[in-house]
């Protein structure tokens, strides 16, 4: 391919926001196209409509399908790259040299056909290097998806608390007030009782915001955390197929594990007190 019109094409199947290979594309009303993660990192907390981020067009919908031509323009893209890799002098077989395309499952290792065939490797499941690629970029998108909806539905927790906090002492001040006027109007005489059930109001009433605030201090902390995680994921989806072959179990593991025990917002409540008569 003439190098302008190679250029050309990797343009056309590079995301604006992150200057990479597109990773799961999807195009958006004005016809732009970007990383579904870039796209959704920079909408993230954008009022409705969202622009595009290259032609500041509006944007109401949302949700978008993956952008299967794209998405395969890109696997052709990356085919070629990995290609050129494996024809390199250095990561021929040394022995038989010969391309090493094919993909050994259990040493994660690039054989050539003959050394995958010899007795060394009998046993064992082999595939071709570019299959193995897009299958662990398939597992990797995935788990970038699942970690995306934790992160969404921990900031729906995070508001929720917010908004919690800002009206729960407004709420108690209320709660007091309609304490006060009950005893002024049943018992203008009960004031020990009086007294006592305000304080304990004012007890129980800090104690919950104490845990409100500790509520939202978890929130940010898994925030942190996932965001972190999503952003190793989407690092690791950047990477050229050739490095995409080492072993991601670990990483899926942690990227699995941080999504276990997501905080629960604190629904908080008074205790009822029971007024004398
Ligand atoms: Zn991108
Ligand atoms: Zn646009
Ligand atoms: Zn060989
Ligand atoms: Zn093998």
């Amino acid at each position: 391919m003439d190098l302008d019109i190679l250029q050309a094409f990797q343009r056309e199947i590079t995301c604006a926001i992150c200057v990479h290979y597109l990773i799961d594309p999807v195009t958006i009303g004005c016809g732009h196209s970007f990383c579904r993660p870039c796209l959704s990192l920079s909408w993230e907390g954008d009022p409705n409509p969202a622009h595009c981020p290259e032609c500041r067009e509006p944007s109401q919908q949302r949700k978008f399908k993956t952008n299967i031509v794209l998405k395969n323009l890109v696997s052709i893209a990356r085919k070629a790259s990995l290609w050129q890799f494996l024809s390199s002098e250095e990561q021929m077989c040394g022995t038989h040299k010969e391309k090493n395309k094919m993909f050994c499952e259990v040493d994660r290792s690039l054989l050539c056909s003959l050394c995958s065939n010899s007795q060394e490797h009998g046993a064992h499941r082999h595939c071709p290097v570019e299959g193995a690629a897009a299958d662990q970029r398939a597992k990797l998108e995935k788990q970038m998806r699942s970690l995306w909806d934790k992160i969404q539905e921990n900031q729906r927790n995070l508001r929720e608390e917010q908004i919690m906090i800002n009206h729960w002492m407004e709420y108690v001040l209320l709660v007091r007030k309609m304490t006060r006027t009950e005893y002024a109007e049943l018992h203008p005489v009960l004031y020990k009782e009086e007294e006592q059930h305000l304080e304990e109001l004012e007890r129980e009433s800090w104690n919950i915001l104490q845990q409100l605030k500790r509520s939202v201090a978890q929130i940010n902390q898994k925030r942190k955390q996932l965001k972190e995680m999503h952003e190793e994921l989407v690092g690791m989806c950047h990477k050229p197929d050739e490095e995409l072959l080492q072993d991601l179990g670990a990483l899926l593991m942690r990227s699995e594990s941080v999504q276990l025990h997501m905080p629960w917002p604190v629904r908080p409540e008074l205790s009822v007190r029971a007024i004398t008569g």
